[in-house]
């Protein structure tokens, strides 16, 4: 027999309670996941000179009459229903005409993606030294075209500049910033609340300097400014554990699952997913980079299939989410790091043995260690197996 809820007293308001729990967990439980693509171009600096390559290649991507740089991500993220955050060098123009690269945030904006605040300032040194004038180059680079490390008068006036110059390419004044290389200090946070910015994202592990005074991987608020950090990590390589953070070209897909579902786990309040606009074409690399792309079309689909557990958001968006209830979101700090185990590390050296050193000096060193040990292995028993003969 069934007991309707109002016929035993309590019983409907422990029903309501329980509802009421189990909503808040579920709601609690989706992690934000901001998905940042760091727009940009580099300086191209070798010693004859400092020549940026166009927008076409490291921000457009574009290889026989096809496009893999921000227009294929914003693609994939369009064909989920999702927007990523862009956050675009701000001092492009000092290099590339100004109507140029308004155009590409524009091209951004229209398709309803967020686009904020990332400062290469040593960009600002086209603007007064000849690309071939290094040691003018050299002494800009250490004030004016430089961020962090600098006086706080200094990142005032640089920062300004460009805050201003994004919001007059997008229509709005950015309420998030990423440095350079994500080098970001306590006059930068000094800095960004004078300017009136919400948010820093360039902390990225403990050996950041921000670390010392904000907690790694969690949100947290120092000098006015939220803090929405890198996902650091581990790789526990048994004898060694070594310090990395989350990327969408560095890490593989088994990695970045099972570090957003550690995250998710951690109880963290949001984490970010560093990417680059040329992560999927890099002219003088790679171009194009079928696994970065393979590899990011399934991340997206494995995040839509967990929206009990992630819930993927802009900048823009989180900022309007926190504002509302930032209890929410500004938890207790993780004990430890999430960590990736020795099995996926190999399994990464394996599938990535041609992209970079690092991967092919661990597949090479596992693979001796292995000889060894069967060899030590195999002479043991022969040595065995003969004592037993002779006795
Ligand atoms: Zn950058």
């Amino acid at each position: 027999m069934i007991f309707p809820a109002h016929a035993i007293p309590g019983l409907r308001i422990l029903v309501l309670l329980a509802c009421l729990s189990l909503c808040g967990v579920s709601a609690r439980a989706a992690l934000p996941v901001i998905i940042t693509i760091d727009t940009e171009t580099s300086s191209g600096c070798t010693p004859a000179g400092c020549f940026p390559d166009p927008l076409s290649g490291r921000v457009y991507g574009v290889l026989d009459g096809r496009a893999y740089g921000i227009g294929m991500i914003m693609d994939l993220l369009e064909k989920r229903g999702l927007r990523g955050t862009f956050f675009v060098n701000a001092y492009l123009d000092s290099w590339y005409p100004e109507q140029e690269v308004a155009e590409m945030v524009a091209s951004i904006i229209r398709r309803g993606h967020d686009v904020q605040f990332h400062a290469h300032a040593e960009f600002r040194c086209f603007r007064r030294c000849g690309p071939q004038d290094m040691d003018c180059r050299f002494r800009c680079s250490r004030s004016e075209g430089r961020t962090a490390g600098t006086s706080l008068e200094n990142q005032i006036e640089v920062l300004r500049e460009g805050a201003l110059n994004i919001e007059r390419w997008s229509g709005r004044y950015p309420v998030a910033y990423r440095g350079g290389a994500l080098q970001a200090d306590v006059n930068t946070l000094k800095a960004l609340k004078a300017l009136d910015i919400k948010i820093d994202s360039s902390l990225a592990g403990p050996g950041h300097p921000l670390a010392a005074v904000l907690p790694v991987n969690q949100l947290g608020v120092h000098e006015g400014v939220l803090e929405v950090p890198l996902l650091a990590y581990e790789e526990n390589l048994v004898l060694s554990r070594r310090l990395r953070f989350l990327d969408q070209e560095s890490a593989i897909l088994g990695e970045q699952r099972h570090l957003l579902e550690q995250a998710a786990d951690m109880g963290l309040g949001a984490v970010t997913l560093l990417m680059h606009s040329f992560s999927f074409c890099d002219p003088r690399v790679a171009c194009p980079i079928e696994a970065n792309i393979e590899r990011f079309d399934a991340l997206l689909d494995y995040l839509v299939g967990r929206q009990d557990r992630f819930r993927v958001m802009t900048m823009r968006d989180f900022w309007e989410a926190y504002e509302k209830d930032p209890r929410a979101y500004l938890l207790a700090p993780p004990a430890r790091l999430p960590e990736v185990g020795y099995g996926l590390t190999l399994y990464r050296s394996v599938v990535r043995f041609n992209q970079g050193w690092m991967n092919v000096a661990f597949l090479l060193g596992n693979v001796v260690a292995a000889l060894l040990l069967l060899a030590t292995l195999f002479w043991g028993a022969r040595r065995l197996r003969r004592r037993q003969q002779a006795s």
